[in-house]
């Protein structure tokens, strides 16, 4: 997944993202007018249109996330023991610079107390407040570092009362689905009554919601709103603000198995490969770190800043894609499936039929593609629900998801390793099943002479069911 910004929101810079391996588009609310992100989305989609490839678009909230003014162009560097003043910002246009950040929060100076300490950005920037007068702050930097754009600024936690979604959510969420926007990650959930806020308003046939995990109370809470979001994001620029940076690794795995257990979706986010918005090629640090969370079991990476203010995006998402297909050969596949299926069928005693049903199927399938050296696994899905519980075993055949909606097609774009492709509605699980292994032959996607395995999802009474495993050999 990458964030679309300044550097990417040409048609040619989005077609070469795509190329490149972008599978999703990250529009973050939180910088600029709405209009800017509506116009965006619009370009995502002609130019997946033109590259024929089925793109989720994800707008981000900002949340009650308070950011400074802008940054001038290039960003500034702020040296440890330089003094900074705080200002709440009085104008839209009002920027920041080295000296003074104005801040967009009318209560500033209310909030600061002597002593406070402020993050900037995702915490590398600190900054000891030492005074607080009637029109500014005076504080001194007590580490360094490079500021651009509208990083986030970080009042000593319980200062603000943080409600999510804010009232600015719910009018950016209102335009962004009348855009027709695939998903929406809601920032600084709490509970997971955040996420059922957000589904009020955008109604159960809405576009998914990603919950983004940046909070104690949601690491606190994390099964409820795993269950009750679409997909998780491991938000770890905040995160690593609000809890122990060296919490963040541990979290991360942690985050990625409960996700994935329940058929979700995981996004890792942040500093994926940071030193590239301006560096050609990344540290190793971030190379590892990329590879270390294709090895956790995430289904998505995610660049933020490399791709939306970044000197070379398609470069950055060449460079992601080329880590992530080489962590995936090293990946232990057996042993990820294996593991997965004894801990659900240890989990499933209680579980609703539609759900045991599901779980015992795609463990079946993914059992049968390995044992018969499977060309493929075609899911053919009304609601994304058997793709994604196929893929949360980690398969080594390709996974392809014949869905007769365009919106579970996108939305299929964060699950592990799917390939969406629109198919028609089809009356039988025999028509279904036979359009779907004749389609992948004409694309050259299966062979003659190879086999498929094919899972065919029904709506059930409460929940989807997967009812059909079906073998096929291509004759
Ligand atoms: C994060 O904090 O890691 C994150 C993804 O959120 P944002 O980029 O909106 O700060």
């Amino acid at each position: 997944m990458a964030t679309i910004g300044p550097a990417s929101d040409d048609p040619a810079t989005l077609r070469g993202l795509i190329e490149a391996g972008m599978d999703a588009a990250r529009l973050g609310l939180a910088h600029g007018p709405v209009e800017a992100s509506v116009g965006r989305l619009h370009r995502v989609r002609a130019a997946a249109a033109t590259s024929r490839r089925q793109i989720g678009i994800i707008a981000d909230l900002p949340g009650p996330k308070i950011r400074a003014g802008a940054y001038p162009e290039g960003g500034i560097f702020l040296v440890e023991g330089a003094t900074v003043d705080l200002a709440p910002r009085s104008a839209a246009d009002e920027t920041s610079s080295a000296e003074r950040t104005v801040v967009d929060h009318a209560n500033l100076l209310a909030d600061l107390r002597a002593g406070d300490l402020v993050a900037l950005g995702d915490g590398g920037v600190q900054l000891a407040v030492v005074e607080v007068g009637d029109d500014k702050a005076v504080s001194i930097v007590r580490s360094g570092g490079r500021l651009q754009g509208r990083p986030g600024v970080n009042l000593p936690p319980g200062r603000l009362s943080a409600a999510t979604p804010t009232a600015e959510d719910m009018l950016l969420l209102e335009a962004m689905c009348e855009a027709g926007v695939d998903g929406i990650a809601v920032s600084f959930v709490r509970h997971a009554d955040d996420i059922r806020a957000v589904r009020r308003a955008t109604g159960p046939d809405g576009p998914m919601l990603v919950a983004k995990i940046e909070t104690k109370t949601a690491v606190d809470d994390i099964e409820e709103i795993i269950e009750t979001a679409d997909a998780v994001m491991v938000a770890r620029g905040d995160l690593g603000v609000r809890l122990p940076l060296e919490d963040v690794p541990h979290l991360q795995k942690r985050i990625i198995k409960a996700g994935v257990s329940y058929g979700r979706p995981v996004i890792t986010a942040t500093q994926m490969l940071e030193s590239m918005v301006h560096a050609p090629t990344p540290t190793r640090a971030e190379v590892s770190d990329v590879a270390n969370a294709v090895f956790d079991g995430t289904s998505a990476v995610m660049l933020s800043g490399e791709t939306a203010i970044g000197h070379d995006p398609v470069g950055v998402v060449a460079t992601m894609s080329r880590i992530t297909e080489r962590a995936e050969r090293e990946f232990d596949y057996a042993g990820w499936g294996a593991t997965l299926g004894i801990q659900q069928a240890a989990g499933m005693v209680d579980a609703p039929a539609a759900v045991r049903i599901t779980a015992a199927i795609t463990a079946a399938a993914w059992r049968a593609a390995a044992d018969s050296d499977a060309a493929a696994i075609i899911c053919c899905t009304n609601t994304g629900a058997t793709a994604r519980a196929i893929a949360r075993f980690r398969p080594t055949a390709p996974l392809l998801a014949y869905t007769p909606s365009l919106q579970v097609a996108r939305h299929l774009s964060v699950a592990w390793g799917v390939d969406a492709i629109a198919s028609e509605q089809y009356a039988t699980a025999d028509e279904i099943v036979w359009f779907a292994v004749m389609d992948a032959v004409g694309r050259g996607l299966v062979h003659r002479g190879q086999i498929v395995v094919v899972l065919v999802g029904s709506p059930g009474d409460d929940e989807p069911t997967t009812d059909v495993l079906r073998m096929v050999r291509i004759r």
